[in-house]
């Protein structure tokens, strides 16, 4: 169980590492931030400022492994990544400076030939969008 957890954990790092590097190569430059698993039965990610740290559902992140859905999981941390970035007043809005950010990261993905990851940054947008948060 913790052996699993630890796996996961260097995992979910590496990744994160690759994804700051290609979406967001100047922030962040002095490494504080990280990324950790958190148990929740309703959130998949969460942004937290005092601490720092993007929180990644243990489930979710089971659930894409499991799957073989990789860009579930590059998804989420751009989307909570951007939530740092953007800051909106309050740390759940979707504003359009936060969607705008995350389209850029979407037009990287496909400059970089990431097809599928451009497609699903788009309908996380359009799901922004369409929750009404803005
Ligand atoms: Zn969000």
């Amino acid at each position: 169980m913790v052996k699993r957890w630890v796996k996961n954990i260097e995992k979910l790092t590496e990744t994160f590492s690759k994804i700051k590097s290609y979406y967001f190569p100047r922030w962040d430059v002095k490494n504080q931030w990280r990324v950790s698993l958190f148990k929740n039965k309703f959130l998949s990610g969460y942004c937290d400022f005092p601490k720092k740290t993007i929180w990644i559902s243990t489930r979710k992140f089971e659930n894409s492994i499991n799957r073989g859905y990789i860009n579930g999981i590059y998804v989420l941390l751009i989307h909570e990544i951007t939530h740092a970035v953007v800051r909106e007043p309050r740390s759940t809005d979707h504003g359009v400076k936060f969607r705008m950010r995350l389209q850029q990261a979407a037009n990287k993905a496909k400059l970089l030939g990431y097809t599928d990851l451009a497609n699903d940054l788009e309908l996380d947008i359009n799901q922004c969008i369409s929750l009404g948060d803005y």
